[in-house]
C-alpha cells in the first residue's frame, strides 16, 4: 500500500534524507513492525538505532527516545518543515512529528491534548518539552501581534530552569520541580497563550545540597554573572566560595555550566516576559535582592551564650535583608515567640533552633519567590481573548530518582512518578483491554503489573504511608521521626511493597539501618531515610519569624505568604497529593500522546548504551507489555455514524445517504475498499482497523474523490 505516494511498513521506512533505507541499517522504526515482541528483540533495534544517532522510535504512535547526551543536526527549521502536516508514519520518527500530529488532530477535531513526558530522572524529559515548545512557536501559523506570546512562551523556560533547576548526581540541569504547560491555541491555530501549573519545588535545596549537588542555579549565576555595580549594591562579594548556601555540595563549578552565560539569558528573558510594561525594572531588582538576602541569611552564624542560649555573633548580613528591621529579624531568629493568654513571651533558642530557625525562613523566602515568579509568567502569557480555544498540555516533571541517601523530596518525587505511571496504565493497557471487552471484539488479554497497589500503599485515605505521616505529624506530644517509622512497620508490615526490618534481615539484599524504611516501587527499590521527614512536611515557621517575612520585600511585590491563616495549614505531602489529584483530572479531560524517554547510561556520555540500564528502564516503563497491546490491537477506531459520514461518498451504495443501519453501512463500505478480513473488526459500536495504513490509504482516496 503506498501512503503519500511512499511505501510504508514493508522492508524499510524514509531515512532523513528521504530515501528508502535498508531495515538491517537503521533497524525497524516502529516497533510494531518487528518480527518478534521480545525484549532481545526489543533493545536489539534500539540499540542499532542508537548506534546510527537515531534516537526516536515509535510504539504505534507512542514515542520512545533515548538521550544521546550529545547535540544532534536534527532540531531546526528545516527539519520542522519537513515534518510539518504530514502523516505521522510518513517519516522517520521524531519528536515534531508527534508534537505535529497532537497539533492537527487538535485542529481538526477541536478537541484537547497533552503530551506525557516520562523517564527517570536525567533521561531528557525536559529537553523533549522544550523542543515541542520550539516546535509550535516556530511553525504555527502566526500574526505579528501574537508573536509577543509565543516569545514570553519561549522564555518562560531559561528563566523558571534558573529558579527551578540545579545540578544533582543524575543530572547537571535537573528540574527540581513539577511543571504543566498548557498552551492555548485558537480555531486558526495560532498559538494565543499559555499558562504553567508548578508543583511541589525543592525548597530544602536552598539550604542544605549533597555531596557533589549545587543550589538552584540563579545563585551561582548571580555571584558570577551580576556586574561589580550589582553586587556591590547588593553586599555580596563575587565567587561562591563567600556563601555557605553554595558550597556544601563542594562542586560550585560544572564544566557543562556556564553560570556567567546563563545569567545574560535570563536577564534578556525576563525583558521579554516582561512583567508589566513599567514594573519590569522594578521587579527584577526586587528578585535580585530577594536571591542575594537569601546568600546573606545563609552566612548569618550563631554562637551560644553561657546558659546555651543562641546568640548572632555578628549582624551586619541582617542589614542586606531588605525592608525587613533588623532588631526584629534578630529577636526573631534567637528568639521564639509564646502566646500565653494574652501574653507573650519570649523563650530563648539554642543554636540548633536558631539555625533551624534560620532555614526556614530561607526556605520560604525562596519558595514563596518561585511561586510569584510563576504567577507572573501566567499573567504575561494570558490569553487576552477569552473566544474558543483548544489547547495542548506539556507534562514535564520530576523523573524517578534513586540516591544513596534518599529522603522526602525523593518519597515525593517517587510518588508523584508512580501516579504518572498509573495513569499511563489507566489510559492505555487498561482501557484499551477494556474498549476491546466493551465493544465485543475478540481479544487475547496481556499482562502487566498494575502499580496501583503502591499508590495505594502510598496515598490509602487513613491507611497509607501519606496518613500515617501526617498522622505523626499532627499528633502533639512526643511524636519524632523514629515514632513515625514504628507505625509504619507496624501497620504497613505485611505489605509486599513494603520492606520492613524483620524482612530486609532476612533477604540476602543488603540490610536496612536504622531509621530506614524500604519501598518496591514499580521502576525499582528505594531504601528511605525517615530523618527530617515530620520537619519537612510540617515545613512551619516559628510565629515571629512569620511576622517579620510578612514585612519582607515579598510583599513589596505583593505575594500573600500563606501564613496569614490561624489555622493549621496542610501538610506538604497532603497538598502535593491533592495537586497530583488535579493534576490526573485536567489530564483524563485530554486526548493523550506519550513520550518515553530512555537514559542511555549513568555516566552523562555519549555513544554509550548500557544495555542493562536501558532493559530495566523498558521493563518497569512497560513498553513491551505496551507493544504487545499495540500489536495485538487495532491502531485506529472510530464510531460508525461517524466514519459513515466521512467517507460514504467512497461508494455507491453509501452514497449520497445510507438508508439502514450506520454499521451495515460501513460493512458495506469496508468490501467496497477491499479491506481485507483480518485488517479490521466490527465493534458493537465502533469500526477497528489494524494498520494506519488502511486508514491512510482511504483518506488518500477521500481526498481524491
Ligand atoms: P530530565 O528532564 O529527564 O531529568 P533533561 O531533559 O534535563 O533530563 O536531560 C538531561 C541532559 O541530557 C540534558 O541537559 C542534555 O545534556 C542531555 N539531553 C537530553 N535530551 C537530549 C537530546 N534530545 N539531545 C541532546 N542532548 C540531550
Ligand atoms: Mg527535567
Amino acid at each position: 500500500l503506498k501512503v503519500g505516494g511512499w511505501e510504508v511498513g514493508e522492508g524499510g521506512r524514509l531515512d532523513m534524507e528521504g530515501a528508502l533505507t535498508a531495515r538491517d541499517r537503521v533497524g525497524i522504526q516502529d516497533f510494531v513492525l518487528l518480527d518478534e515482541t521480545t525484549e532481545a528483540a526489543f533493545l536489539s533495534n534500539l540499540k542499532k538505532r542508537f548506534s546510527k544517532d537515531l534516537i526516536y522510535t515509535y510504539i504505534g504512535t507512542l514515542l520512545v527516545s533515548v538521550n544521546p547526551y550529545k547535540e544532534l543536526d536534527i532540531y531546526n527549521k528545516k527539519q520542522m518543515d519537513i515534518y510539518m502536516g504530514v502523516n505521522f508514519f510518513e517519516l522517520p520518527p521524531h519528536i515534531y512529528a508527534l508534537a505535529d500530529n497532537a497539533y492537527h488532530t487538535m485542529l481538526t477535531e477541536f478537541n484537547n491534548h497533552f503530551i506525557l513526558i516520562s523517564g527517570e530522572s536525567g533521561a531528557g524529559k525536559t529537553e523533549a518539552s522544550k523542543k515541542i515548545l520550539q516546535y509550535y512557536a516556530v511553525s504555527c501559523p502566526s500574526t505579528t501581534l501574537l508573536n509577543t506570546v509565543r516569545d514570553k512562551m519561549l522564555m518562560s523556560n531559561p528563566v523558571l530552569e534558573a529558579f527551578g533547576n540545579a545540578k544533582t548526581l543524575k543530572n547537571d540541569n535537573s528540574s527540581r520541580f513539577g511543571k504543566y504547560m498548557d498552551i492555548q491555541f485558537d480555531s486558526q491555530g495560532d498559538a494565543v497563550g499559555g499558562h504553567i501549573l508548578n508543583y511541589l519545588l525543592e525548597k530544602s535545596r536552598v539550604v542544605h545540597q549533597n555531596h557533589g549537588e549545587r543550589n538552584f542555579h540563579i545563585f551561582y549565576q548571580l555571584v558570577e554573572g551580576g556586574s561589580d555595580d550589582l553586587l556591590h549594591q547588593l553586599g555580596l562579594e563575587r565567587g561562591c566560595q563567600h556563601y555557605n548556601y553554595l558550597t556544601q555540595g563542594q562542586c560550585p563549578i560544572v564544566p557543562s555550566i556556564n553560570d556567567k552565560n546563563d545569567w545574560k539569558t535570563v536577564k534578556n528573558a525576563l525583558q521579554i516576559i516582561s512583567f508589566d510594561e513599567t514594573a519590569t525594572n522594578v521587579s527584577w531588582m526586587l528578585l535580585q535582592m530577594v536571591i542575594a538576602s537569601v546568600l546573606h541569611l545563609g552566612n548569618v552564624r550563631f554562637e551560644s551564650d553561657s546558659k546555651g542560649h543562641a546568640l548572632l555573633n555578628n549582624n551586619t548580613e541582617l542589614h542586606w535583608l531588605l525592608g525587613v528591621d533588623a532588631h526584629r529579624l534578630q529577636e526573631g531568629l534567637t528568639f521564639r515567640k509564646i502566646e500565653a493568654k494574652k501574653d507573650q513571651v519570649l523563650s530563648p533558642f539554642t543554636t540548633d533552633h536558631a539555625i533551624y530557625a534560620r532555614d526556614a525562613l530561607a526556605k520560604a523566602i525562596y519558595g514563596q519567590t518561585f511561586t510569584w515568579l510563576v504567577n507572573r509568567i501566567n499573567e504575561s502569557m494570558e490569553n487576552k481573548d477569552p473566544s474558543r480555544k483548544t489547547v495542548i498540555g506539556l507534562l514535564d516533571i520530576y523523573g524517578f530518582e534513586v540516591f544513596y541517601v534518599n529522603s522526602f523530596e525523593q518519597f515525593c518525587i517517587n510518588y508523584c512518578n508512580e501516579k504518572l505511571q498509573q495513569l499511563f496504565i489507566e489510559l492505555t493497557l487498561k482501557s484499551e483491554q477494556e474498549e476491546y471487552e466493551a465493544e465485543g471484539i475478540e481479544w487475547e488479554p496481556v499482562q502487566f503489573f498494575n502499580n496501583k497497589i503502591i499508590c495505594d500503599l502510598i496515598e490509602e485515605k487513613h491507611r497509607g504511608i501519606i496518613s500515617l505521616l501526617d498522622e505523626e505529624c499532627l499528633r502533639p506530644g512526643d511524636a519524632t521521626d523514629l515514632t513515625f517509622l514504628e507505625r509504619l512497620e507496624e501497620k504497613m508490615g505485611n505489605h509486599p511493597h513494603f520492606v520492613t526490618h524483620k524482612l530486609a534481615d532476612k533477604m540476602t539484599r543488603k540490610t536496612l539501618e536504622r531509621g530506614d524504611f524500604r519501598l518496591l516501587h514499580y521502576a525499582g527499590e528505594v531504601t528511605y531515610c525517615v530523618v527530617g521527614f515530620l520537619d519537612k512536611n510540617n515545613d512551619l515557621l516559628y510565629r515571629n519569624i512569620k511576622d517579620v517575612s510578612l514585612q519582607l520585600i515579598l510583599c513589596q511585590i505583593k505575594t500573600c505568604f500563606r501564613l496569614y491563616s490561624r489555622r493549621r495549614p496542610e501538610t506538604v505531602v497532603t497538598q502535593f497529593k491533592s495537586s497530583l489529584q488535579k493534576l490526573t483530572e485536567i489530564l483524563v479531560a485530554k486526548e493523550a500522546w506519550y513520550i518515553r524517554c530512555l537514559k542511555s547510561n549513568e555516566s552523562k556520555q555519549s555513544g554509550q548504551f548500557d544495555e542493562a540500564l536501558i532493559r530495566h528502564q523498558v521493563k518497569y516503563l512497560g513498553l513491551m507489555e505496551h507493544l504487545r497491546v499495540r500489536r495485538a490491537g487495532f491502531a485506529y477506531r472510530r464510531k460508525y455514524d461517524v466514519f459513515l459520514k466521512r467517507y460514504k461518498p467512497l461508494c455507491p451504495a453509501t452514497w449520497p445517504h445510507w438508508r439502514g443501519v450506520a454499521a451495515d453501512g460501513v460493512e458495506v463500505l469496508a468490501q467496497h475498499l477491499g479491506y481485507l478480513p483480518d485488517e479490521y473488526k466490527m465493534g458493537r459500536t465502533k469500526i477497528f482497523i489494524r494498520h494506519p495504513r488502511t486508514l491512510f490509504a482511504t483518506e488518500d482516496a477521500y481526498e481524491k474523490c
